[in-house]
């Protein structure tokens, strides 16, 4: 038997999506282990937090509302997690593969012993041994790789890898006892919030992106920025885009880049690589524009209009602003 751990990464309350797939992932990958799913919330805020995450098929909420985490740097939150981990026992944690998540499952990997999984983008179980699937190299190969000899695995999962599905009975809520103080050596100082952050590309509910048939970064600005404004959406670029200089690699969707699960996705000037498509593929509604109507990207698309970006774009935008008006 073991059990699943679903690491809450948030800031005084406010997540993102991934943590809910996480949840759901926990769930799913405990059901098939024949353990117990359990999340773990730190920090300001966690209490309002774990409320919501009751609400997922979890078994126990954890949480911890400690100033100390919010204080110091990371020293108390992989105390808390590998007290945690401990008493469930033999477990796979899984922590989003954000920044700050890739940082704190390096460390509590090493705490723990534990095996490290990176951008993890699926599982595989056989019994006990639970294998993730991962791609490397630049996106060259895709791996699978299984935790081996250790109580504990730890994975960082890519978001939108998963999905996020509420249900279960109602986890369980429990405090967290604090572990034994420790010197925390690393206290934060100062904070500033960026004012653009990879939230927006992630978490937006539309994502407007643009390929190399727009020809040149301006028309980032002034034909995709428009109607991704006009949807209250984010913006996106294929890996041609990105590797042409057009657009930071920050804005890259795709196999090597991010991966994103709008409601709505419009690809412009894009033709539809695999490579792009897995980035993007669970997206609720596809729709394409693009001067080819042959082009791959037609054959995974809701909606193709063929048609020059160039004349269609503004068209759309002025359409979305005078029916908004
Ligand atoms: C290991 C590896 C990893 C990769 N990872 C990624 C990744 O993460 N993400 C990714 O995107 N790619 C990735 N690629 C690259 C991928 O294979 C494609 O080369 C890339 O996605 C193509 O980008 P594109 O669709 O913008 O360009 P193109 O394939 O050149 O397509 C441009 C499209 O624009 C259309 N077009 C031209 N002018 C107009 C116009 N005026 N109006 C409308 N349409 C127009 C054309 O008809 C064409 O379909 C990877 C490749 C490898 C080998």
């Amino acid at each position: 038997m073991r059990h699943v751990i679903a690491f809450a990464e948030h800031r005084k309350g406010q997540t993102r999506k991934v943590t809910y797939e996480l949840a759901t992932q926990a769930h799913e990958l405990a059901q098939k282990l024949g353990g117990t799913a359990h999340a773990i919330v730190l920090g300001e805020g966690a209490g309002a937090l774990a409320e919501s995450l009751t609400k997922y098929p979890l078994d126990v909420v954890h949480v911890a509302e400690d100033p100390d985490v919010d204080a110091y740097l990371l020293d108390p939150t992989i105390d808390y997690l590998e007290g945690a981990a401990r008493a469930i026992g033999s477990s796979i944690v899984l922590v989003p593969n954000t920044m700050y998540g890739r940082d704190v499952a390096s460390r509590l990997a090493a705490r723990l012993g534990a095996g490290l999984n990176a951008d993890v983008t699926g599982f595989a179980i056989d019994g006990e041994r639970v294998a993730c699937i991962a791609p490397k190299l630049g996106g060259v190969t895709i791996t699978t790789c299984a935790f081996e000899d250790c109580e504990y695995g730890v994975a960082t999962v890519r978001p939108n890898a998963f999905a996020a599905q509420p249900g279960g009975a109602g986890a369980r809520l429990e405090t967290l006892a604090k572990p034994d103080a420790k010197p925390y050596r690393m206290r934060i100082v100062n904070e500033v919030e960026e004012a653009s952050s990879e939230l927006g590309l992630e978490e937006a509910p539309v994502v407007v992106s643009g390929g190399r048939g727009l020809g040149g970064a301006e028309p980032f600005t002034t034909l995709l920025k428009p109607l991704a404004d006009a949807l209250g959406g984010a913006i996106g670029a294929s890996r041609a885009a990105a590797d042409a200089g057009w657009v930071p690699y920050s804005l890259q969707i795709g196999q090597t880049g991010k991966t994103v699960s709008p409601k709505l996705y419009i690809a412009v000037g894009i033709s539809g690589a695999i490579q792009h498509k897995v980035g993007m593929r669970s997206a609720g509604t596809i729709v394409a524009i693009n001067k080819d109507g042959t082009a791959p990207i037609s054959e995974f698309s809701d909606l193709l209009v063929v048609g020059d970006a160039f004349q269609i774009v503004p068209a759309l935008t002025k359409l979305i602003n005078d029916s908004k008006a």
